[in-house]
């Protein structure tokens, strides 16, 4: 296993938006910190070889691994670097959120082998901010982006949220002109949407909130593109950009199908092939499924089709596309064949016609097909026998 991702289930605030697994209580933090290190052991024991494995790409998200403090990050970091070779390690990352980014933070990041901050601003518009609950305002925005501009010497990732009730196209000009002027190699932008269970859902459900009609999402979607591409920055995935060179490791090896393992409550894993698996999302009952030695875990073995829609659906979302031979390579001729016969009946406008009318290049979205990329996926998916079989 060369990827690991570990999930820290606490935050100081609950997002009125999130859909994600978190707690704002943090009496059970050390219990669930100790459980995530046995985790490692039970699931997967890397002192079995020869030396400890190599690790290539290491994840803190959560929730807020940056709200945890230096003896406990000290803890979950020295508990996975007794059990990896952290010498391979390409990358580094823990999610930070702006109020936790000061000098002393940063010096402890760096010592314990961080290499890349990823910074959770959303927006500098503080009507968002404060009516969705987050636990930062645009000052404390500034001030992060500021000193990680300043301070730190390895990459950094912003993370935005475009498409909020009543955000026009200035507000997002705005938005991705100051976040961009302290120059991350590498920024995400996640369209809002409303989940099910998160008082954003119960707001709109009531009428108290607006989200913005599909042709507003779209239009602010193209505002995006045209200002990161006029600011050097490529689309490589449909809602990540990086300058060259910046493209972040750890993500793009969920997009390739590697395989990763997840620790902590609600963490997901995957073996690479047809297996995948996903930890119970309560942390008491995480904690007690690790301390009696049988992790509360749901474990789902993909079809073929599934493999297929899968691979179908994250290819479409990045810039390289999905290419026609891997297509024929992994499901087969006939699995090809039916794309193409349901890729006939979408519009040529919406794809690089290149891809489209050839084969030699990959089928690409365009400009107007990313838009509409989860339903054009859809559309082409389909029921294919298992590969073994398939030729
Ligand atoms: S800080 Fe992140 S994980 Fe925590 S509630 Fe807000 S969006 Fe969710």
């Amino acid at each position: 296993m060369r990827s690991v991702y570990v999930h820290v289930p606490f935050c100081r605030k609950a997002c009125h938006y999130c859909a994600f697994h978190f707690s704002t209580t943090r009496t059970a933090q050390a219990r669930v910190l100790k459980a995530m290190i046995r985790e490692l052991d039970l699931r997967w024991n890397p002192h079995s070889g020869s030396g400890p494995p190599p690790l290539e790409t290491l994840y803190l998200g959560g929730g807020t691994p940056s709200l945890l403090e230096p003896d406990a990050l000290s803890f979950l970091v020295r508990g996975l670097g007794e059990r990896f070779d952290f010498s391979t390690m390409q990358e580094f990352t823990l999610e930070a959120n702006p109020e936790d980014v000061h000098a002393k933070n940063l010096e402890l990041w760096k010592g314990l082998g961080v290499t890349r901050i990823s910074l959770g601003v959303q927006t500098v518009d503080d009507r968002f901010l404060q009516g969705m609950n987050r636990a930062h305002d645009s000052r404390q925005a500034l001030d992060a982006l500021r000193l990680l501009a300043s301070d730190w010497s390895g990459p950094w990732t912003a993370d935005l949220i475009y498409a909020y009730p009543d955000q026009d196209s200035e507000d997002l000009v705005k938005d991705l002109e100051t976040i961009l002027s302290y120059s991350p190699g590498h920024f995400s932008a996640y369209q809002l949407t409303q989940e099910p269970r998160t008082v954003l859902n119960t707001k709109v459900q009531r009428g108290d909130l607006q989200m913005p009609e599909d042709d507003k999402a779209l239009e602010l979607m193209q505002v995006l593109y045209q200002n990161a591409e006029a600011q050097g920055y490529r689309a490589y995935e449909i809602s990540n950009f990086a300058r060259a060179g910046f493209e972040a490791v750890h993500n793009s090896r969920y997009w390739s199908g590697a395989p990763y393992l997840g620790l902590g409550p609600s963490a997901h894993s995957f073996d690479g092939g047809y297996t995948r698996s996903w930890n119970i999302s309560h942390n008491i009952h995480y904690c007690r499924g690790i301390e009696e030695g049988s992790p509360e875990q749901t474990v789902e073995v993909l079809s073929a089709a599934d493999c297929l829609n899968e691979f179908l659906m994250i290819r479409l979302r990045l810039d390289a596309g999905m290419p026609w031979s891997e297509l024929v390579s992994r499901f087969g001729l006939d699995a090809k064949r039916r794309v193409r016969e349901r890729l006939a009946t979408l519009s040529p406008t919406w794809f690089d016609p290149r891809g489209f009318f050839g084969e030699d290049d990959p089928l690409r979205l365009s400009n107007e097909g990313r838009g509409l990329a989860d339903y054009i996926a859809s559309s082409l998916f389909d029921d294919v026998p298992d590969p073994t079989q398939d030729n």
